[in-house]
């Protein structure tokens, strides 16, 4: 059976409805073996129009339900997410390429943030502060934003729209997704559950969880419009970008979560079993296609040809395949483009003075499936700097420490880093101010497969955008500061005088 059979018989049993589909809409292929799914039917700029006034009228029933009684809904949400879980999760694999147990663990990140959502939703504190007036008190309140945008890539297909949108619904906001243009069956899919959700709760206002399919120009067209007070995007630092200058200038809010370009410094104290098969699933997992995805290996000059040879050892034998398949650990590419650059990044490498070690080139001619490679780098030349978006590791070595912690800091990017030592020297000196500058730094663990619980996100070309736990609620609430004078007289502030 082709993938996108496979596919078209989850759709199907999730109940995506028809009208999602149209045969001259925007065509759907599968990594997995190139079959062609079903064409979905695209937002024009009416749609588009219609629902960003739909969800401003969401927003006037929507923010005046009880912050409790709007974890309701989200708790709904998860509880149709877990039922709906094998499927949406087979989806993921089929669309997105990525091997059943990732995909599994994408449905599971969305029924995290969930059930922290629902959590949050008895917990937007704000503050009490002491005013310096007698018979005055003062606060600090979190309120309802308006509608968000969400621009999503194809990478985290699902678990990014589940991010925002678990809290940007207690927060008292109604979401518009804009799913990448390479997933739209996975969001059908998404929106669809969520719509059951929706019917369970019974009184949520029309127009709160839409879904519109496009380009970049529905993203534009969503980042301009000054009806949308925050656009959360997800993807390239050329995206972010574009969206950023194009929010700006109306002076909306923009959330922006974009490439990154992480490292993992390896010092001699480290246990070089552990860091063997953090940089294999750190590397290779997701065929290098998480904006988390280990992409240089900075380690010590001493235990380098050691750790080289027994990671060439370990990639030599990495399962490579149908990622639908048990075993199977690298699935494909999610195009041929992105197998292009692959390419393209490797024949840079080698240009600009490296060694491939290990893997590099497709498993045939054509097609999305490749070897994920291991290139010696003389420098962090400007193919080092750049994210290429598949399983590249490029390995450069270091004699003292200062040295290293100054090689991960000097690319453009700053998402995630790693040490691996066990000298709390070392470690906490990576941990410190003049450590990492990223926005994720891990001691003993790989730089990708962070928890819901954290704020999640970077700095830099990163966009500095935090998304996920911690307090990145903010982001989709407004502070107001509450003066309430409960005395009979009026004074003023810094003592001033006014007299009438
Ligand atoms: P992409 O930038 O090509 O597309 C992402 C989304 O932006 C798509 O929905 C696309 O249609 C939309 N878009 C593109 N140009 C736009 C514009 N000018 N205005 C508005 N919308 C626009 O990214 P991709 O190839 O889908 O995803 C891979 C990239 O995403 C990588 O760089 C990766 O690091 C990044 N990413 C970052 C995070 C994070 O949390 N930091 C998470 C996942 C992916």
């Amino acid at each position: 059976m082709t993938a996108a059979r496979d596919a078209r018989a989850i759709l199907a049993r999730l109940g995506v409805p028809d009208h999602a589909f149209a045969e001259d809409g925007l065509p759907t292929r599968s990594p997995i073996d190139g079959s062609a799914g079903s064409s979905v039917r695209t937002a024009s700029p009416d749609d588009i129009d219609h629902a960003i006034s739909a969800a401003t009228i969401a927003f006037e029933a929507w923010r005046r339900v009880p912050a409790p009684r709007r974890g309701e809904l989200v708790r709904l949400l998860g509880e149709e997410l877990r039922a709906a879980k094998t499927d949406l999760a087979a989806l993921v694999t089929l669309e997105a390429g990525k091997i059943a147990s990732e995909g599994l663990g994408e449905v599971q990140e969305m029924i995290d943030i969930c059930d922290f959502a629902v959590g949050l939703s008895r917990q937007l504190y704000g503050l009490t502060l002491p005013s310096e007036r007698p018979g005055h008190h003062m606060r600090e309140t979190w309120q309802p934003l308006g509608p968000v945008a969400v621009i999503s890539a194809f990478n985290f297909p699902i678990a990014v729209w589940a991010w925002n949108a678990a809290l940007a619904l207690v927060c008292g906001d109604p979401v518009i997704w804009k799913p990448s243009e390479k997933t739209p069956l996975t969001a059908l899919a998404t929106h669809t559950i969520a719509r059951r959700a929706l019917a369970r709760f019974g009184d949520a206002p029309e127009g709160l969880l839409q879904v519109l399919i496009g380009g970049r120009d529905v993203g534009e067209a969503l980042a301009a419009d000054p009806r949308v007070p925050l656009v959360s995007a997800t993807g390239s630092t050329r995206m972010g970008r574009a969206v950023a200058q194009s929010v700006a200038a109306r002076l909306g809010r923009s959330l922006l979560e974009l490439g990154g370009n992480n490292a993992m410094i390896v010092t001699p104290s480290a246990d070089i079993d552990m860091a063997v098969r953090a940089i294999a699933f750190s590397a290779v997992g997701t065929c290098g296609q998480r904006c988390t995805t280990l992409r240089r290996l900075l380690v010590h000059e001493d235990v380098a040809e050691a750790l080289i040879a027994r990671l060439a050892k370990a990639y030599a034998t990495l399962p490579i395949g149908d990622p639908r398949e048990d075993g199977v650990l690298v699935g494909p590419l999610i195009d041929d483009e992105a197998a292009d650059a692959c390419a393209r990044s490797l024949a840079q490498a080698v240009e600009e003075g490296g060694t491939v070690v290990s893997g590099g080139g497709r498993l045939g001619d054509t097609g999305t499936y490749v070897h994920p490679a291991i290139v010696r780098m003389p420098a962090q030349t400007p193919v080092v700097l750049h994210e290429t978006f598949a399983p590249i590791l490029y390995v450069l070595t270091w004699k003292d420490f200062d040295e290293a912690v100054a090689l991960q800091n000097a690319v453009p990017q700053g998402l995630s880093s790693c040490v691996f030592t066990d000298s709390v020297r070392e470690a906490e000196a990576f941990l410190s101010a003049w450590g990492s500058d990223c926005g994720i730094a891990n001691v003993n663990i790989g730089p990708s497969g962070a928890e819901i619980g954290g704020a999640f996100g970077g700095e830099k070309d990163t966009g500095g955008g935090r998304e996920s736990g911690s307090d990145a609620w903010k982001s989709y609430m407004r502070r107001q500061t509450q003066t309430v004078n409960f005395s009979s007289s009026l004074p003023l502030a810094q003592g001033v005088r006014f007299e009438v």
